[in-house]
This record gives structure tokens, sequence and C-alpha cells, in this order.
């Protein structure tokens, strides 16, 4: 059977997510975050004190792991050997480890496999940082998101403060900077568009705006 697949690409704090959402919902496709899927690799090695910049230790312990989705009331709830981890990969500590285990070969062929494997069997928007150039390079619909460092970091601050986090602009700043230095630069399946992605910068954009913009695309495309 013939899935439909659209990738979303782009760095930190863009409004992935948000958007790769409202899409899903408008298109009844299934969303799936793989952000998510590196932040839980990243927290089961948090929570065993196990060095996640040590690529032997990250390696020999990747198949104790198991991750798995659910959709709770239409949410993507996500979960390490069997506990529901899905608020707890929010913090900032887990947000810097996964950009360090993304790095790691191992780990990215681990979860690339059980990325395609959710898309051969659904039609999926699914957003990530080379889900157009690796995950599913015969995507449908490809797109590639921007936005300035500081636009990004005042929203994730906009986003945090809403939700009662304590958030610090610069700190905010910096943490988006250092994601993007090691997702762009790394060796493996970088953060770059593809060749054939659609770019768009939503700098000055609202969420309606690029929800609005990117619907379009789809529709055209999917003709
Ligand atoms: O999207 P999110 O910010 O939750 O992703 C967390 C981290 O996981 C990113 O900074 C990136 O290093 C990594 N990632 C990746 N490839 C993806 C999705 C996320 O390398 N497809």
């Amino acid at each position: 059977m013939k899935t439909y697949k659209i990738a979303i690409d782009g760095p930190a704090g863009v409004g992935k997510s948000t958007i790769a959402k409202r899409l899903a919902s408008l298109f009844h496709f299934t969303y799936v975050d793989t952000g998510a899927m590196y932040r839980t690799i990243a927290l089961y090695y948090i929570e065993k004190r196990l060095p996640l910049e040590n690529e032997e230790v990250v390696l020999s312990h990747l198949n104790d792991i198991e991750i798995s989705l659910r959709y709770i009331d239409g949410m993507q709830n996500i979960f390490l050997n069997g506990k529901n981890v899905t608020d707890l990969i929010r913090t900032p500590e887990v947000s810097t480890g996964s950009s360090q285990v993304a790095v790691i070969g191992g780990v990215r062929e681990k979860l690339v496999k059980l990325q395609r494997e959710i898309g051969e069997k659904q039609n999926v928007v699914m957003d990530g940082r080379d889900i157009g150039t690796k995950v599913f390079p015969d995507a449908d619909v490809k797109l590639f998101l921007t936005a300035t460092c500081e636009e990004r970091a005042k929203r994730r601050m906009a986003e945090m403060r809403e939700k009662g986090m304590q958030a610090s602009y610069d700190e905010i700043l910096e943490s988006i900077r250092f994601r993007d230095e090691n997702d762009s630069n790394r060796k493996i399946d970088p953060l770059k568009p593809a060749s054939d992605a659609i770019m768009v910068d939503n700098t000055q954009d609202t969420l309606e705006q690029t929800v609005e913009r990117i619907k379009n695309i789809i529709k055209e495309r999917l003709k």
C-alpha cells in the first residue's frame, strides 16, 4: 500500500512540531516527532548517569533501549522500555544531550529504522532534521523551515513561560546556537535541506500564516 509522507525539517525552535501537528490534523495523517526519539535515548543515559558523549559507552547500551510511540487522545506519547517519558524529555539537559547522542551513527541507524517502519504503515507528517535527506528521500512533500536564531529563541522563551517554566533569553539563545552548530556540522546526516526541499523562512510570519502557506503547498503537491 502506498503511504504518503510529508517531511518537515529545520533547526531547533523554528516551530516544526506545532506546525507539523496542525498539518497532520488537517490532512488526517499521523504526526511523528522524531526529535522526541533522540531525546528519549538521551534520557536513558542521563537517568543511568552514563556519559552520553562517550560513543563506546552509548553503543554498548543501545540494545537495552526500546522506544515505542502510542497515540493518546490524538497526541504522540513516547515510551522508554515501557515507561511513558513524554513529559520527562522536555528539560534543557535532555535537549543538550539529545544533540550529543544524535552525532553517533549507531543511534541514528536505530532511529531511522524505526521511523521508516512507522512511515511504511500509515500516512505521516514527520518532523526532524534528516527526514527529507535520509529517512524518506522519496517523501511526497519536503519542507525545510528556517527563522533567525534570535526569533527562535524569543519563541522558545514565550513557550516556556507559558508552561510556567523559568526561562532566560540568553540561555535559550545559547542552547539554540549550540544545537544548530552540533546538528549542522555533524558528519552523519547533518541538518541541511534536501536538494528538492521547499524552503520556508517564517521569521516574519505568525504560526497561522506559516500553517496556511504550507497547507497550500501540500494541497498543490498531493493533487
Ligand atoms: O526536534 P528536537 O529539538 O526535539 O530534537 C532534539 C535533537 O535531536 C536535535 O537537536 C537533534 O540533534 C536531534 N535530531 C536529529 N534528527 C532528527 C530529529 C532530531 O538529529 N530527525
